[in-house]
């Protein structure tokens, strides 16, 4: 952007400082510079032309990853060096014995391959997840902006230097922006200054030279944030230009942090990894005593270079190299489905939370309601009307507040707040027009509605007379009136009257409506406060429907184990008719509680009151931290909704925060974890749901593979131990990590979602092990999948007789097709299939079971590539040791069916040990 070059001449003709010093010049000045008009804005034309002069308004973006370096870096992953290591050793090993075989040889580069393969999926999935943040970091997000008389939404993108944007409290500033119009506007500026402490921001301009960026007072910076109050600017500085883009020429790279259960898994394999050393140390003792006895007919085994290659292989082939990459291909893929469920997931750590959350605090507005808002009744002269009795000339006052007291356009397009944009449709229909009285009777001032006072307000010239408007929560406003208009006249109103207004709040909010209160008076000494002495001019009770779907997504979160509180400013019996609607106030949770008892209690009362209360109504911010605060202290692990600037607190708070992306301001939307797309309860259970599939899948992995390796390694044991013989040599050994771990373990963390997760409670606690829970189907497997493979081999020397050359070669690739074959059958009961032993309704539900197509699109190729390794001819054989299986198609079947049988045995083994359970 080069505005500043392009007026530097008009700027020197006018002996004015530009650049730096916008802050000296005069807002007239400054249009006058830019072009452009505080009251019509651009045109679209122009601001068409000046984007392709400009450029968009985009921060620089973060350098892109090198994929080499990510993929030189994967190899100092700790699992990828021990298996370099080792694969040197068993090298040096075979160099020092200078018996050079193929055998080893082989083993060097099966082990190469299985590195290689690790690394590059690991280089693949770290890059997508780069990618996936920087995406994430391009959400999309709009502005409020002057462009041919009209103020429209535009992507902040395209905004525009010359630009008259329009920025309310909660707001991120869009670009450099100078102020030319305010309300009690006080900016974040940390973001850039660091000072923590918001500033105050004024319009005029400021003669001094030279300030600093926090003393420029009358400019508001891109990417910060107005904490109270509202601004009109014109823009002067858009992306790279402003001061926040200088900055973030300067920020690199982004490296994502590593998520609790990444944590988890990278300590169960450095565990399990201790362990194969012991076990293969336990291996290489049993064969080095054993040496003596083991068959001279098995072509030198007993030579302790072979004894250590074996060992070193199985104690490798324990590690479940694979599942950091399970773990990161699980959240990756949850991430994305989430985000195809309107869940954007801003940080991975969140997906595992959202899985273990037990109480869900919601916001009614918008999230459990509709926020489609209808005014459906009204009271005014102190009575119930019909919408036909609502006469404008005697209702003017009414109409005045309404129109006047409001920041909502209904025109083409609809800003502003629901509740705001309900009261204008209201009048509306009877052909108000509320704009011509916005210019007619101008504001002087206001003070914005907070969710803390519940009010807001404005002072108005009203034909020569200065009037305040307040609108808002009728039992606030009603306690800072003393007159009611009624029937065209003031008098005061009573306690009687109070009584009345009380009752019909009442019988509003007991059909679930939410009541909005009017108000006025003449303001005629300035040091009376807007917000007291008014007159009461009626009210308006709008309907703001539950969403349909909420009423399931309760109970499915309740059938999950999940608590769903609602926490919400609107009226407490209109809290909770609603809460009622949706099943969360039951018979249990029959309470409510109001901002003003939390206030009464202390924080032991209230801890207790929390065991039975679900629906908080009239609450302030404060007393959503408090809440979170409370639930966490009893072990709770709370996910909280927030929309408001004055949320952030308790978004933070929260184990996970979930802001809005409709209704939320850009604060809420910063520090939260998830964003919800439309704002909607029902997809901040399918969150749930993955967060729960995604630990479900991970804990299928590690069982899966626990099983395969372990089994494995205990075969060769077994044998060594009954037959005196070395069963699987280290290439059959490191061909199963490939095949098993690397092509059939995969896809399970890609089966998908089952919805039985939600009839469950929640899985896990934070410490909880990883383990749990899989324990039984891991020995399953193992069992019998050891079983057979040992049955292998024993039939073999059954056939052959002990310590014959066949029984020998035949044994061998007997285990070897068991050991292969067994888990690539048996992988599709960990597909969706077995349930940790928790799930007791739906384990192996064989009617609703559809195979992931991955899964049976990598097992054909497992089962194929496997296949080949046994065709007794040529290289492969050499690599592979079988020349024998092609003998003996009898025997070869024989073993093929007792592949097959763990995957039956299993299965119904599990099935009877479910069902005792
Ligand atoms: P949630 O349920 O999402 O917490 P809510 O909309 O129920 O939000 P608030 O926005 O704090 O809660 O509103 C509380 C009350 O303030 C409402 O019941 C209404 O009477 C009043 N109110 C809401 N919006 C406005 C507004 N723009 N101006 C004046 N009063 C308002």
């Amino acid at each position: 952007m080069n505005i500043n070059e392009n007026n530097k001449e008009i700027a020197d003709s006018q002996n004015v400082a530009v650049g730096d010093d916008w802050y000296k010049l005069s807002n007239k000045k400054i249009c006058s510079i830019l072009e452009t008009n505080p009251q019509t804005g651009l045109s679209n034309q122009e601001a068409k032309l000046r984007l392709e002069k400009y450029g968009k308004n985009n921060l620089p973006k973060s350098k892109k990853p090198n994929w080499f370096i990510i993929f030189l870096k994967s190899f100092l992953d700790p699992l990828s060096l021990i298996m370099i290591l080792s694969g040197l050793a068993s090298g040096l090993v075979s160099a020092i014995s200078k018996k050079i075989e193929t055998v080893d040889i082989t083993g060097l580069v099966i082990i190469a391959i299985i590195v290689l393969t690790n690394s590059i999926i690991a280089t693949i999935q770290e890059i997508k997840s780069l990618n996936q943040v920087a995406n994430l970091n391009e959400n999309k997000q709009f502005a409020i902006v002057l462009r041919n008389s009209k103020k429209i939404e535009v992507n902040i993108e395209e905004l525009v230097p010359g630009d008259i944007i329009f920025v309310n409290s909660g707001g991120f500033v869009p670009a450099d922006t100078r102020i030319i119009d305010n309300q009690l506007l006080r900016i974040d500026e940390s973001a850039l200054t660091g000072e923590n402490e918001p500033v105050k921001k004024i319009s005029d301009s400021i003669k001094d030279k030279n300030l600093m960026l926090g003393d420029q007072k009358n400019i508001a910076f891109m990417s910060t944030l107005v904490i109270e109050g509202k601004m009109m600017g014109v823009i002067f500085g858009t992306g790279k230009e402003s001061e926040i883009g200088k900055i973030a020429n300067k920020i690199t790279s982004h490296k994502p942090e590593k998520t609790p259960l990444e944590k988890k898994v990278t300590l169960l394999t450095a565990i399990i990894g201790l362990t194969s050393i012991i076990l293969g140390l336990i291996l290489f003792l049993t064969a080095w005593f054993l040496k003596d006895s083991i068959h001279p007919s098995s072509g030198g085994r007993a030579d302790i270079k072979n004894l250590l290659l074996v060992a070193v292989s199985a104690a490798i082939s324990l590690i479940p190299e694979s599942l950091t990459i399970i773990v990161k291909i699980c959240l990756m893929v949850a991430t994305k489905k989430m985000a195809r469920k309107n869940v954007i997931i801003k940080n991975p750590k969140s997906i595992e939370t959202l899985g273990n959350v037990n109480v869900i605090c919601s916001d009614k507005t918008g999230t459990l309601t509709q926020n489609k808002m209808t005014v459906d009744k009204i009271f005014i002269d102190f009575v119930e009307k019909d919408f036909k009795d609502f006469d404008k000339v005697k209702y003017k006052e009414l109409i005045n507040c309404i129109s006047l007291c409001s920041d909502a356009i209904v025109e083409k397009e609809k800003i502003g707040s629901a509740t705001e944009i309900a009261t204008i449709e209201f009048i509306k229909k009877f052909d108000i027009n509320y704009i011509k009285m916005r210019k007619n009777y101008e504001r002087i001032d206001e003070i914005p509605f907070d969710s803390k006072r519940k009010l807001m307000s404005t002072l108005n010239n009203v034909d020569g007379k200065e009037m305040i408007y307040v609108k808002g929560a009728v039992d606030y406003l009603s306690n800072i009136c003393t007159n009611k208009f009624i029937n065209g006249k003031v008098t005061p109103l009573t306690e009687d009257d109070r009584n009345i207004l009380n009752e019909q709040l009442y019988k509003f909010a007991k059909s679930g409506l939410r009541v909005l209160g009017f108000a006025q008076k003449e303001y005629k000494n300035p040091k009376d406060p807007y917000e007291s002495n008014l007159i009461f001019l009626g009210c308006v009770a709008i309907i703001d429907p539950p969403r349909e779907e909420v009423k399931k997504s309760v109970e499915e979160a309740k059938k999950g184990g999940i608590r769903v509180i609602m926490i919400t400013g609107d009226h407490k019996i209109t809290a909770f008719e609603i809460a009622s609607r949706l099943g969360i106030a039951d018979e249990v949770f029959d309470g409510v509680l109001t901002g003003q008892d939390i206030n009464e209690l202390s924080r032991e009362e209230l801890k207790q009151r929390l065991k039975r209360t679900n629906v908080f109504a009239r609450v302030n911010p404060e007393h959503k931290a408090l809440i979170v605060d409370l639930l966490q202290e009893d072990k709770n692990i709370v996910a909280m909704t927030g929309d408001g600037v004055n949320d952030a607190p308790s978004l933070v708070k929260a184990d996970v925060g979930i802001s809005m992306g409709i209704t939320g301001t850009e604060v809420a939307k910063s520090v939260s974890d998830v964003i919800l797309a439309d704002d909607n309860f029902k997809s901040i259970i399918s969150g749930v749901n993955s967060g729960r599939n995604v630990y479900e899948k991970i804990k299928y992995s590690i069982s899966f593979l626990l099983a395969a390796n372990i089994s494995q390694i205990i075969t060769l044991l077994l044998i060594l131990l009954i037959n005196k013989d070395i069963a699987l040599n280290s290439v059959n050994i490191l061909f199963h990590i490939f095949i098993i771990e690397t092509i059939v373990a995969v896809p399970i963390g890609m089966q998908k979602e089952r919805k039985g997760v939600m009839k469950n409670p929640p899985p896990t606690t934070k410490s909880e092990s990883l383990l749990k829970g899989i324990w039984v189907q891991m020995i399953i497997t193992t069992l019998f999948n050891t079983l057979f493979a040992v049955l292998n081999y024993q039939i073999a020397v059954w056939w052959f007789g002990y310590g014959t050359e066949s029984s020998l070669a035949f044994g061998k690739t007997g285990v070897y097709m068991a050991i292969m074959y067994s888990p690539i059958f048996y992988s599709i009961l960990y597909n969706n299939f077995f349930l940790p032993i928790r799930a007791t309704k739906t384990i192996c539900d064989v009617d609703k079971y559809r195979p992931n197509k991955w899964l049976l699109i990598l097992m054909a190729v497992a089962f194929v590539v496997t296949s080949l390794t046994l065709i007794p001819v040529g290289v492969i054989n050499d690599f592979f040791d079988f020349t024998t299986i092609g003998l003996n198609p009898i025997l070869a079947m024989i073993f093929f069916i007792n592949s097959l049988l763990p995957t039956v045995f299993i299965y119904f083994t599990y099935k009877l040990v479910f069902k005792w359970i």
